[in-house]
């Protein structure tokens, strides 16, 4: 048995939708549990449907609503000839149940709603994927994964509870094999033991598709994507960028750590811990061999390099020459907790901290208003954090060319530096 994960962009029009049928049905005698995204940007669609309905404009709701059952039933209208009907009705069930919720009065917290609604994105394409490999004769059978996934109620950040998934697993999932060569589901969601549905965090999919893989000791987990491999470098900012055709498991998670935006992070414990292998491949040229990854550690990887622009320095200077001391960077880091914002780099000086943030114009304003009280506070803007791992002096120098040079911090593997 093995995992497939297929995301947005594998399914955003009729014919993705069909290249991704023809992947699943090339390797159905494998056993297949297939774990799917909404289709293209169907999520960020769905959040303004949220948006509106919580800010009391149901009309735009609805409205932005229409658009997305529309776009879906076109889909269904050129891709599924015989049992339309039957896909239809599905589909038209789930629209009434959220179009019932739009009609109502917002009384619970954002953060409800919005699970109750997003959560719909997968719900529909799996059963457009589903339907159309039904009509290619792949003994196919389609899940609500809120059957089976539970989770606690810390809604759009939902936590599994992993004993009872194991048990729904075990009881509902794996007897389907043996009828079953395919069985089509959600990622990305989930229920409470309430029945009110959950999400997982954004791009939470290919964490569903590793907790499926380590719950059913699948073979492997591939995560089909638009680009041929993972690469060692964005190559729209890098032009030698090279695809990487291993890496380790910690590897991955140092890349995730320093803004690479290769897999979700929380996909890679469940797989290490049963060690199953994640093999990431182009659904465009299924061909070609992609990256795997694994708990062996490779040799010789290039170096690997990530940036992350939009970066807010913050420097709090003691108020009075006096060396930095731990119990204002105490309170200083109650304001992070406080504010769920987290420095990305930091240094310290005698007399001042320096910091980088993400920017996020109000955590910031905030954060350095209320450290004003405790430090004097400088900020500056839209600087770049620059991480290489694996680094050589080439790179370093190719990478920082014609910038200034903020902030630095070396150890043997990663070099990070801060960017004017
Ligand atoms: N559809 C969700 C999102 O766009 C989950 C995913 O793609 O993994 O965030
Ligand atoms: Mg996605």
């Amino acid at each position: 048995m093995k995992v497939y994960k297929f995301g947005g962009a594998s399914i955003n029009n009729i014919d993705r939708i069909k290249n991704t049928a023809n992947i699943i049905n090339n390797h159905k005698s494998d056993k297949l549990l297939v774990v799917i995204s909404a289709m293209g940007k169907t999520t960020n669609a769905l959040e303004k449907v949220v948006e509106a309905f919580f800010d009391n404009r149901q009309e735009d709701a609805l409205k932005l609503f229409e658009q997305i059952k529309e776009s879906h039933l076109n889909v269904l209208k050129y891709l599924v000839t015989i049992n339309w009907q039957e896909a239809e009705n599905k589909l038209k069930d789930f629209f009434t149940e959220i179009e019932w919720m739009l009609h109502d009065k917002p009384v619970r917290s954002f953060d409800y709603y919005y699970d109750q609604v997003v959560c719909c994105g997968e719900l529909f394409s799996t059963c457009l994927v589903s339907q159309y490999l039904l009509e290619q004769k792949v003994k196919v059978t389609w899940v609500d994964v809120r059957d089976i996934i539970r989770t606690d109620d810390n809604f759009r950040d939902a936590a599994i509870d992993w004993a009872l998934t194991e048990k729904k697993i075990h009881e509902i999932i794996q007897p389907l094999f043996d009828e079953y060569d395919v069985v089509i589901t959600q990622g990305f969601i989930g229920s409470t033991d309430e029945n009110e549905s959950t999400t997982l965090g954004r791009e939470g999919s290919d964490y569903s598709a590793a907790i499926f893989a380590n719950l059913l000791s699948a073979e492997s987990v591939t995560i089909w994507k638009d680009v041929d491999a993972v690469m060692n470098a964005d190559p729209k900012e890098y032009k030698e960028a090279t695809i990487i055709p291993a890496l380790s498991f910690s590897e991955v998670i140092e890349m995730a750590y320093y803004g690479a935006q290769v897999i979700h992070p929380k996909t890679i414990k469940p797989l290490q811990n049963k060690n199953i292998p994640l093999y990431v491949k182009s659904f465009l040229d299924p061909s070609l061999p992609g990256t795997s990854i694994s708990s062996a550690v490779p040799k010789n990887l290039p170096p690997i390099i990530v940036q992350k622009k939009n970066q807010v320095l913050i420097r709090f200077k003691s108020k009075d020459y006096s060396f930095v001391e731990d119990k204002p960077v105490e309170q200083l880091h109650e304001l992070y907790s406080n504010l769920k914002i987290k420095p990305n780099l930091s240094q310290n000086t005698a007399i001042s901290l320096l910091c980088s943030f993400d920017d996020h114009p109000e955590k910031i304003e905030k954060l350095a208003g209320e450290a004003a009280e405790i430090f004097d506070v400088e900020v500056e803007k839209n600087l770049t954090l620059l991480t290489i791992r694996h680094y050589d002096e080439d790179t370093i120098e190719k990478m920082t060319n014609g910038k200034k040079t903020v902030l630095e911090q070396k150890t043997e593997e990663t070099v990070q530096v801060l960017m004017r």
